[in-house]
């Protein structure tokens, strides 16, 4: 009678602890259902920002093309609608380019080529390049870089990553900014600092400015010729190098970009 009690406490154990299982695993295919889920929205959501970023511009060059072509319009005006076209075509072709280095970024054959680099040369290198261009707009770029400072980082992704923040220090600030990259040893990292003195970020968009396509003022960046992808850029490539990246901004004051590469 022993043997047949604890046969069937066995058993039921054994059913119980099956089903404990099994609701683990429905959990689990649960949780991915919903990740396969969001991913397919994500997936949709920035395919249809894709196809409205392409149609803005695509609108214009058609509309004024078709002016340009029924109209007989003098030719100051025709030159004034042919110049629209023209700063469409070039979105375009940024747009098309940035689109195409994310999707570079996306796939998993995706490499980073780490070699030693040493910051102080890089940096006056990127100074060099970039000086004239933040004079033209009445702008100065300052580097703080001590000596003997190195990080390992794929140099030409390093590049990209700090001239695209330079290229935003540069559109959202105005004359007389100045734009500061500073370099710091910490006990087990480097951190660069981009600092610069223009318009600053609300605090509320600060979470989402990562984000593929997200611009804090849709016109004037519209304006300014960004295609809202360069930070989302930025952030992929920081990721690649096990890297970090922080933001500080104050409206009106400046914003401040950080760096943060594993020594
Ligand atoms: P965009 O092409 O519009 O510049 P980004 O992805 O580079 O796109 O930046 C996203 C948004 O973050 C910008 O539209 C801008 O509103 C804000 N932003 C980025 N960098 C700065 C900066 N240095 N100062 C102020 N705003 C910035």
């Amino acid at each position: 009678a022993t043997s047949q009690i604890s046969k069937g406490n066995f058993d039921v154990t054994l059913a119980k602890r099956g089903n404990d299982e099994l609701g683990e695993l429905a959990k689990s295919i649960q949780l991915l259902a919903n990740d396969l889920n969001y991913l397919k929205k994500e997936r949709n959501e920035f395919l249809s920002s894709i196809s409205h970023e392409l149609r803005t511009p695509l609108t214009y060059i058609k509309g004024y093309t078709d002016i340009v072509l029924k109209r007989n319009l003098p030719i100051n005006e025709q030159q004034k609608y042919l110049n629209i076209i023209l700063e469409e075509t070039n979105r375009l072709s940024d747009l098309i380019k940035d689109l195409f280095d994310l999707a570079k970024i996306d796939k998993n054959t995706f490499i980073i080529e780490k070699e030693q680099i040493d910051l102080n040369e890089f940096l006056l290198t990127i100074e060099r390049k970039l000086s004239p261009a933040f004079l033209e707009n009445k702008m100065r770029l300052e580097i703080i870089c001590p000596s003997n400072v190195f990080i390992k980082a794929d140099p030409s992704r390093l590049e990209q990553i700090i001239l695209n923040l330079l290229d935003n220090s540069m559109k959202y600030s105005s004359k007389g900014g100045v734009t500061a990259i500073s370099v710091t040893k910490l006990k087990q990292s480097v951190q660069i600092t981009i600092k610069d003195t223009g318009k600053g970020i609300p605090e509320d968009d600060i979470p989402f400015i990562f984000n593929r396509f997200y611009r804090v003022d849709k016109s004037r960046t519209r304006s300014l010729g960004g295609t809202g992808l360069g930070l989302a850029i930025v952030k992929e490539l920081v990721d690649k190098h096990e890297a970090e990246i922080t933001v500080k901004s104050e409206l009106g004051k400046g914003t401040e970009f950080s760096l943060i590469f594993k020594g």
